[in-house]
């Protein structure tokens, strides 16, 4: 859940997760919608599949209880190596350090590598480390290490004089603090979309996404996305034509969202748009649903603030 966020921010999400699945067997039973329902707006959707497949592993192969070897509890989806060492360290007191990307900021200044952090290689950042990594307590030095990256030693205007290990710092001694990690170039693609909102009885008509690939199995409003050339209202009758085998008519843009991913930007154009054929049945499911009943599906964000903006204008009328 901390991928793009603070902790503060996600505490009451994280209540709500544990309200939802308060153990590992009620979380491999949930059904995969919930589960992405319950994770909706926290990006990353895989991290929710992977951590209900293995609480499924987890009741198939070691008696519903988390495994504590390495080797077994790195078998499971959605552990790597940081999230492993993490779990072994601070919840079972095992020996293993943990690189995130505070601790990874930490350690270059320390040694002061003055490397891209992308470009400096976990085995020499682990290998300085472990000539300091202490035998006991790998859990608290870890959750130490990381809050000093979060809280004191921040990527801009690093905290120095409150800074407890700053006689060992060599970029504080050189004066480098903000120069390492040396910044990357940042790359922030724009992507133009185009949705029709189309209602009939009282209904929306929402699709699924595919089950593999971006926002996989999450429910959407049917369109896609701008090719070079197209005007918005090209894009979108090609998209439904592609989507829903059908023709439209399009009465005017409902509004446009602007959403931030991590290394793109999505520009949305709701469009509000009349069907002039029926939807053709195709790989993706579709379904008419009651805006009351929109917010039981997981959405992407982009889409979920195009429910909101419905509801807004229900509660206006
Ligand atoms: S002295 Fe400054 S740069 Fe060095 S670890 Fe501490 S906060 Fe970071």
């Amino acid at each position: 859940m901390l991928q793009q966020t603070t902790v503060q921010t996600i505490l009451p999400r994280y209540q709500q997760w544990l309200k939802a699945f308060p153990d590992i067997q009620t979380l491999a039973r949930a059904p995969l919608q919930k589960v992405l329902k319950a994770w909706q707006g926290l990006g990353y959707y895989e991290r929710a599949r992977n951590m209900r497949l293995a609480a499924r592993m987890v009741c198939d192969r070691f008696n519903g209880s988390l495994p504590v070897r390495y080797k077994d509890l790195i078998s499971l989806p959605g552990f790597g190596p940081y999230t492993t060492a993490a779990v072994l360290s601070i919840a079972f007191g095992q020996s293993y350090p943990v690189l995130d990307a505070n601790v990874r900021r930490v350690l270059m200044r320390l040694a002061g590598t003055k490397s891209k952090e992308n470009q400096t290689p976990d085995k020499s950042l682990l290998s300085f480390l472990s000539t300091f990594f202490p035998r006991q307590k790998a859990g608290e030095f870890n959750q130490a290490m990381m809050e000093l990256g979060a809280l004191v030693c921040k990527p801009r205007n690093p905290f120095c004089p409150g800074c407890p290990v700053q006689d060992f710092c060599l970029a504080f001694k050189k004066g480098e603090q903000e120069l390492i990690p040396a910044p990357r170039a940042r790359r922030s693609e724009r992507i133009e979309t185009v949705v029709a909102i189309i209602k009939e009885d009282g209904k929306y008509l929402i699709q699924r996404r595919p089950a593999e690939g971006l926002l996989a199995g999450l429910w959407e409003f049917p369109g896609g996305k701008r090719k070079p050339g197209e005007t918005l209202e090209e894009a979108l009758r090609r998209e439904i034509r592609e989507e829903l085998g059908s023709e439209i008519k399009i009465e005017k843009l409902l509004l446009k969202v602007n959403h931030a991913y991590t290394r793109f930007q999505v520009i949305l154009h709701a469009y509000e748009c009349r069907l002039k054929n029926r939807p053709q049945p195709g790989k993706r499911p579709l379904r008419w649903v009651p805006l009351r009943s929109l917010r039981n599906y997981p959405f992407p964000s982009g889409n979920a603030k195009i429910i909101n903006y419905l509801e807004g204008v229900s509660q206006t009328k």
